[in-house]
């Protein structure tokens, strides 16, 4: 896809973003794009920063730190949003501005002691299996609260909110229910005390389904393939 194509995406995208806030009574400042360029080269991902995204996603931490210094000039931030092994927690850290993907207190406890050593404090969410499929990383319903309870009490971590990557459904309205349960879980969350007030954010939403999203309350969209078109390989 050629880079005027990719600019023309990334306005069409705002706009629909802009769209979705306004049917749901949101400010448009409460979103953010989180311009999802897992295997994307940096050539098209210069198009879609030099038209105005600020946030990209990757899910692995090897493709992001190759892509990284080739766009070094830019002022973007990096979210790790694939899953992460507790053996490359060190590295995340060194690299990402936020992990969406937190999903076990082991995890957690190595993100917190790496980021103690690099002296930072490292906003992160917690991932949930919201259809509970045997493929896809995430605590289930039950384990959410307990683990936001213990996460929320490791020093030098920001616990932003709950990430989740509900089943794939042609249709944006049958997501929508998991896209309600996820906020639910974040005002339970809030309600019982056991999370910081800050507690607020709602990593949700994708290139087919982010609208719906919006209107559910996403903080957080990770829009891939609306932006860059479709992958050559996941
Ligand atoms: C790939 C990916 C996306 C983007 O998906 P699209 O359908 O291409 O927009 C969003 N979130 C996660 C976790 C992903 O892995």
């Amino acid at each position: 896809m050629a880079a005027d194509q990719i600019a023309h995406n990334v306005a069409e995208i705002e706009s629909r973003i802009t769209t979705a806030c306004q049917r749901a009574g949101r400010s448009r400042d409460e979103v953010t794009l989180v311009a999802v360029s897992k295997t994307v080269e940096p050539e098209r991902i210069r198009a879609a920063l030099a038209a105005g995204v600020k946030v990209l996603g990757e899910n692995r931490v090897q493709e992001a730190l190759t892509k990284m210094p080739e766009l070094a000039e830019y002022d973007v931030q990096w979210h790790l949003i694939g899953h992460l092994q507790s053996n490359k927690a060190r590295k995340a850290v060194e690299c990402f501005a936020a992990i969406h993907t937190v999903d076990s207190f082991k995890l957690a406890e190595r993100l917190a002691a790496s980021s103690d050593e690099l002296n930072q404090r490292l906003p992160i969410f917690i991932e949930v299996n919201l259809g509970d499929e045997a493929s896809k990383a995430g605590v289930t319903e039950a384990d959410v609260l307990p683990l936001c309870e213990q996460v929320a009490r490791l020093p030098h971590l920001a616990l932003k909110g709950l990430m989740a990557v509900p089943p794939f459904l042609d249709n944006p309205e049958e997501v929508r229910p998991y896209f309600r349960r996820l906020r639910q879980l974040r005002d339970e969350a809030l309600k019982t005390g056991i999370v910081p007030a800050s507690f607020t954010q709602l990593s949700m939403g994708m290139s087919n389904d982010f609208e719906v999203a919006i209107e559910e309350g996403a903080t957080f969209v990770r829009v891939g393939t609306a932006l860059f078109g479709t992958r050559q390989y996941i």
